[in-house]
Order: structure tokens, then sequence, then C-alpha cells
């Protein structure tokens, strides 16, 4: 225990920390197995949540299997899990925002200096002395790590809390918390909308929600695809074109003709395939994040003022601008709902990009 909580009331009286059902990664090797974990007793200012769905994000197997060692070394056991809806089911005194029986949801932030040149900017997500993510982060309040969503709760500060539009299916709610508002921000930053021809790499978590979103902004939308079999729901997420990457004949008829493209892959693969299909002034996104670095050629950038760009999720406040718009154009995601105790099997079914389009944890299975 602090000093500082020492101070305010004796050991006696301090709120003892909650415990959670959870699934947890020993190490990089050992797959996802249940572990009981500590969950702080709520703050004055904190949502008590219980989680009914998680989305399994490609960042979760990237960390569980320490693939982000360099930038991000995993403290183990790790509790992966930062696409959250669920229910509330008790607030602090100081919570404005909620009560019990409310939606909530959770992404991949629980917290930030707030006092930053970014955070004061109201772009927490590039906090520049530090932010805690949902889970892998110092945890202030427990020590360790935080522990994230594949868990039955949650407690958050209600300043990084989202609400849920009421209309909305929450299993396909869960992942715009991360794959969402990762493709949403980029999109809009580049301000993509009609008249443009936008290009989404790999249709993945990511890649789904990035096609979705930039049809309902009314880009000319194409899909960069490995997987011809992708084709036909493509199409139907909202793709006027399908492009198999693989077909240098069919990349290079599009040369110098896309305004943006959001790179949504996990895995490596070659960028100057891409760049030279952009336009004067172009910019290629990357929001995909493998574990290695890729070169980019610079006579792919320097003869059309190309750029490669790079943009990590959203902030709290354009998560919730997200959330609206989906709660009013029906937007969600497609999902495949899935137990608990599959989590290993659907982490190698991500790997051979074999999701319809993510999955997600019924946590009714962790009971
Ligand atoms: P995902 O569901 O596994 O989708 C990745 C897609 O990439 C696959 O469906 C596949 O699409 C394509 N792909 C896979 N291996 C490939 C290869 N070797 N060559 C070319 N294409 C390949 O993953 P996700 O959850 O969408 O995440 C995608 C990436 O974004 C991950 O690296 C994740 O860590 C990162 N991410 C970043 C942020 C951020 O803030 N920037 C946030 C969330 C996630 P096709 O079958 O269509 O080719
Ligand atoms: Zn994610
Ligand atoms: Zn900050």
């Amino acid at each position: 225990m602090s000093e500082a909580a020492q101070q305010t009331a004796p050991e006696s009286m301090q709120p003892q920390p909650l415990t959670a059902k959870a699934f947890a990664a020993r190490s990089a090797v050992s797959g996802l197995a249940p572990l009981t974990i500590p969950r702080r007793s709520p703050q004055p200012q904190d949502v008590q949540i219980e989680i009914l769905y998680c989305g399994v994000c490609h960042s979760d197997l990237h960390q569980v299997r320490d693939e982000w060692q360099s930038a991000m070394p995993t403290v183990y056991p790790v509790v992966p899990g930062h696409e959250i809806v669920g229910r509330v089911v008790k607030v602090g005194s100081d919570v404005t925002k909620f009560k019990p029986g409310d939606l909530a949801a959770v992404g991949c932030m629980v917290d930030t200096c707030r006092t930053c040149a970014n955070c004061r900017a109201g772009l927490e997500q590039y906090c520049t002395t530090g932010f805690t993510l949902t889970y892998n982060s110092p945890d202030v309040f427990l020590g360790g790590v935080t522990y994230g969503g594949y868990s039955e709760a949650i407690v958050v500060d209600e300043a990084f809390v989202l609400r849920v539009p009421a209309n909305l299916n929450l299993a396909g709610v869960a992942p715009l918390l991360c794959a969402g508002i990762t493709t949403y921000s980029p999109l809009r930053h580049w301000n993509v909308g009609k008249g443009q021809k936008v290009g989404v790499v790999g249709l993945g978590g990511l890649g789904h929600m990035g096609v979705k979103f930039a049809h309902a902004f009314g880009a000319h939308t194409v899909l960069f695809t490995t997987s011809p079999n992708k084709t036909a729901d493509a199409v139907r997420l909202g793709a006027d074109e399908v492009i198999i990457s693989k077909n240098e004949a069919e990349m290079s008829r599009h040369a110098d003709s896309f305004d943006f493209i959001l790179d949504c892959v996990s895995a490596e693969h070659d960028l100057n395939a891409y760049l030279p299909l952009l336009k004067l002034d172009g910019t290629l996104c990357l929001v995909g994040a493998p574990e290695k670095a890729a070169p980019v050629a610079a006579f792919n950038l320097l003869m059309r003022r190309r750029s490669v760009a790079g943009s990590a999720i959203g902030s709290i406040h354009e998560t919730q601008e997200m959330l609206d718009f989906c709660g009013k154009n029906s937007v969600t995601s497609d999902v495949e709902l899935i137990p608990i105790q599959q989590i290993n099997q659907a982490y190698e079914r991500l790997l051979k990009s074999d999701v319809k389009y993510r999955f997600v944890i019924d946590m009714a299975s962790l009971k």
C-alpha cells in the first residue's frame, strides 16, 4: 500500500482489491490459460464494468508472443484484450457520466499524463510522457502491469470509458474500440471522402473496418488482399474494386492513381509494391505493426512527392465520435463469436488470415 493511502485510512479500512477470472499467457510460448487476477476497488473517479464481450486484436497476439520486444516488451503473465464492451456494475462517488446498468466500453488506453502538449490538445493517444495501456503497462494502483479485457471485470477511470449507442449489436461493437478507431482516425485525419480513390491493404479486423469506413465516407474504395477467396465479402463490406496484391500486372494497372492507402497488414510485406500506386502527394499510412521493419525505396517517394505515414488508435474524444457515427449509420464489425476456451485456436487461425473478420470472446463462457 502507498504512503498516501496510509495517511488517509488505516490499513484495515482500505478497500481490498477485487478479484476477477481471466485468461493469461505466462510466457511467449505458453498459450493462454485461466488465471485469477486482482482489480482495484473503484476509486471516486472509477467505473467498474462487467465485461460482456472482448474482441481479439492481432496486437494481442503480437504481445502475447512478445513480438514487439524492442518497442514494448511483454511482462508476464499478460492478460490481453483492448476491445471491451460491458455493463457498469458500480461507480465511484465522483463519476458523472455513468450509472450502474449503463452500457460502457473501453479501448486501448486507460490513462495518460493529461498534462503534456498532446494530451492538452486532446490527442492523448500521442501522450509524450507515457500513457497507461489497457494491458502490459505499469499499474500505478496495484503494482505490476495492467490487465486487459480477456476477463470478467475491469475498473477504469471514467475519463477513459466510452458510451455505447443502444441500437447496435454489442458483440459487433467490441472491435470498434480498436479496429474501428484505428482505421476511422487516419481516414478522417487525411480527409478521405468523395472523389478520392482510397486503398485498404489486408482484409482482417482492421482492414474490414477500413473498407466499411472508407465506403461510408464516400471514397472509391479498393481492397488489396492476398486472399482471393475474400473478394465477394470485400464487395459486400463496401469495396468498389478488389486487387489481388500478388498479381503484379493487376497492381501495375493502378499506378499513379491512389490518393491514400491504409496499410492494415500484420506481417512482413513489401511497401514498395504499394508506393508506385500513389499519385502526386499521395500517402501510404501504416496502421499495421509487423514485428520487422520494412525498407522503403527513396525513388518511390521522391518522384511523386509521396509520403509514408503512421497512425495510432485515436483519442478518447474521436473514439466517442466514431461510436456515435456507427450508432447513427448502423456500422458494426463482422464477428465470429467464440468461447474464451477457444482463444488459442483463434490465434492460430488469425495467423492464417482465417477470420471473418474479427474474433470476439463471449465472456459468459468465463463464468
Ligand atoms: P488481422 O485480423 O490478423 O488482419 C491482418 C491481415 O493482413 C490479414 O487478414 C491478411 O489480409 C493480411 N496479411 C496477413 N499476413 C500477410 C502477409 N504475410 N502479407 C500480406 N498480407 C498479409 O490483424 P488486425 O487485428 O487487423 O491487425 C493488423 C495489424 O494492425 C497488426 O499488426 C496489429 O498489431 C496492428 N494494429 C495497430 C494499431 C495502431 O494503433 N496502429 C491498432 C490495432 C492493431 P488478406 O487475407 O486480405 O491479405
Ligand atoms: Zn488492437
Ligand atoms: Zn500526456
